[in-house]
């Protein structure tokens, strides 16, 4: 039996049986993981009634599991995020967080940038920080780390470098292009302004911990956040089930 320690957050839990449930984590050492918690529902005093989504926690597994679902053995809270369960409009963005990397990571596939990622969202969300603006942050950060980073320089068609006004974004092909070839190829998209890409490209370059410091006007919000929806759903094949929860809080 090998017993494995880690940290990780829970992004998913599940009833499995009247005693036991099955947690997704993304940890530290495995990315995504599913684990069995035996005894969770049944035990209040046990360590693992404790465990609540968007828990993050030290995590003792047995790295042995039938289809790759961990026995979970040990959990120690390092962090809650319990103030969020206060205030459902942040609750939800958590929760949609979370949700996109369940749904959008391959299962123990490692990107410890990912979990930092997260964590740094939850921190910013708990502190009182826009909502919307770490959400959409969050997207387009996951997106390229994923290797789904928007093409946000050059035309798709023509590969001229895009700066006028008035740009198109096409959702299926993940990037942006300009009036000119719109007009030739009959192209029919979403615009874009030049506001909306210059804070997805900052929102991608800039340093984690300073990505507070980026401006963002209601007009390009709104433009953003649909533009960002659609590209998720046209990856997904379907549209993230906690969306629409985001989309009543707004
Ligand atoms: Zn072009």
């Amino acid at each position: 039996m090998s017993l494995e320690r880690t940290t990780g957050l829970i992004l998913k839990s599940i009833k499995y049986s009247d005693t036991d449930r099955i947690i997704t984590c993304y940890t530290h050492k495995y990315g995504k993981i599913q684990c069995i918690a035996k005894r969770a529902r049944r035990q209040k005093s046990n360590f693992l009634s404790n465990i609540d989504l968007l828990t993050y926690a030290e995590l003792v597994i047995v790295k042995k599991g039938i289809k790759n679902i961990y026995p979970l053995r040990e959990a120690v809270i390092i962090q809650s995020y319990h103030r969020l369960y206060e205030d459902p409009p942040r609750l939800y963005a958590a929760f949609y967080m979370a949700e996109l990397i369940q749904e959008l990571t391959p299962a123990e596939d490692k990107k410890p940038e990912i979990l930092s990622l997260i964590l740094r969202q939850l921190d910013m969300l708990q502190k009182g920080e826009d909502r919307e603006k770490l959400t959409l942050i969050f997207e387009v950060r996951l997106l390229s780390l994923l290797g789904y980073q928007p093409q946000l320089e050059k035309c798709l068609f023509c590969l001229a470098p895009v700066e006028s006004s008035k740009m198109g974004f096409i959702p299926s092909m993940g990037g942006i292009v300009c009036q000119s070839c719109c007009q030739k190829k009959h192209i029919s998209c979403p615009s874009i302004s030049l506001g909306s890409l210059n804070f997805l490209r900052q929102a991608i370059k800039f340093p984690l911990n300073k990505t507070d410091r980026l401006c963002l006007t209601s007009s390009n919000r709104k433009e953003l956040l649909s533009l960002l929806h659609a590209f998720i759903t046209y990856h997904l094949c379907r549209e993230i089930r906690s969306y629409r929860f985001i989309q009543l809080n707004c």
